[in-house]
């Protein structure tokens, strides 16, 4: 018997058991509704990220199947109960909704929402959202970046290395990068850095790198090193600190990092490691606006670019994960479903 209830779908990409790309699976589910203190938004586009890729493969726990996807930005359709601050209508980005958002209609909870205002796209927000919060704590909070400071950005070509490089930049810092085509090395040198390093033309990263950054910087090392890249660089980023200098290891996408003595810093030079991730950083709501909304004014200033460097449909996500683990994109991969 027809209940006369119409009931209607929307395409959403699923991990079905941790694996490879090819374990993405697009499928029709239920239209969702908004439970108590949550929103459902109309997806204009969903960020991916390395984590997408972590959580799709099993390196991070996840439960399956899962829909993909973390970041997003599009407009609210339908607010739950208890939710006062936002309106159908309203322009919002969330930087990891829990329900996903390789989807065309994402549940997030409203207080992870933050208000997109009326001069930044959509396609922006959702861009700057996840990278752009980490480029933001990385430069101000973990290692403020202060003027006349020199700082290492490794893969300066990435969603976080150009954002970062700019901020750092604007901090007053000379910025050398590593990037491994001419591409890359040209876009880092217009984000900013002073010197893009081919690090994929050395034979041994781990010694030849901190050679090169020592005979740029006069033998003395840099005073923070922004390591998303991990495995493949870590014994490099450690040898190129000036004593006192900061590690900030913050990825891992080439590998992750195995354990360590902590003798390692002493002989380094009494330097800092931190292994920072971005939760503690948008620990309140205040925090997480705060930073949003200065990314968000610098982008309407003209003085933050967000390249979008790929767009993809969202049945092609699994084309979109092959390209971002395969070191094929720079800046920013976006889903627009
Ligand atoms: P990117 O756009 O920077 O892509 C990763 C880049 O890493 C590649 O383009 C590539 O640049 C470089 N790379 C070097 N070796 C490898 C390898 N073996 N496989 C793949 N890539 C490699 O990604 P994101 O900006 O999104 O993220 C950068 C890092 O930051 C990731 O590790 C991610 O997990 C981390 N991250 C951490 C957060 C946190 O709060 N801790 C939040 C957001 C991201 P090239 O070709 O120039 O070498």
């Amino acid at each position: 018997m027809s209940t006369g209830v119409v009931r209607r779908y929307m395409r959403a990409i699923r991990a079905m058991a941790p694996g490879g790309p090819d374990v993405l699976t697009a499928s029709d589910l239920p239209d969702p509704r908004p439970g108590p203190g949550e929103v459902v938004v109309d997806v204009a586009a969903a960020g991916v990220n390395f984590i997408d890729t972590y959580r799709r493969s099993g390196t991070y726990p996840m439960p399956f199947p899962h829909v993909v996807g973390g970041e997003g930005a599009g407009t609210v359709t339908e607010v739950g109960e208890g939710v006062t601050d936002v309106r159908q209508g309203d322009h919002v980005a969330w930087l990891d909704g829990s329900a996903g958002s390789y989807l065309e209609l994402a549940t997030v909870a409203a207080r992870h929402l933050v208000p997109v205002p009326e001069d930044v796209t959509l396609e922006t927000a959702a861009a700057l959202m996840l990278q752009g919060v980490t480029a933001h704590y990385l430069a101000t909070s973990t290692f403020p970046v202060q003027q006349g400071q020199t700082v290492l950005v490794h893969a300066g070509a990435g969603g976080v290395g150009l954002l970062l490089t700019q901020l750092a930049v604007a901090r007053g810092a000379r910025v050398l990068s590593t990037v491994s085509t001419d591409e890359k090395a040209t876009l880092s040198r217009a984000a900013g850095a002073d010197v893009a390093l081919r690090y994929d033309a050395l034979d041994d990263l781990s010694t030849e790198l901190p050679r090169l950054v020592r005979e740029i910087t006069d033998g003395e090392g840099v005073h923070t090193v922004f390591d998303g890249v991990g495995r493949a660089t870590f014994d490099a980023s450690l040898a190129s600190l000036r004593p006192r200098g900061g590690l900030a290891l913050f990825g891992g996408a080439s590998g992750q990092v195995p354990p360590l003595d902590p003798q390692r810093l002493n002989s380094a030079g009494s330097v800092y490691l931190t292994r920072p991730s971005i939760g503690p950083y948008v620990a309140t709501r205040e925090e997480l606006v705060g930073r949003t909304d200065e990314l968000f004014a610098e982008v309407a200033a003209g003085r933050l670019d967000i390249r979008i460097g790929a767009r993809y449909a969202l049945d092609e996500a699994a084309d979109a994960h092959r390209a971002l683990e395969g070191r094929a994109t720079t800046g920013k991969v976006l889903l627009l479903p």
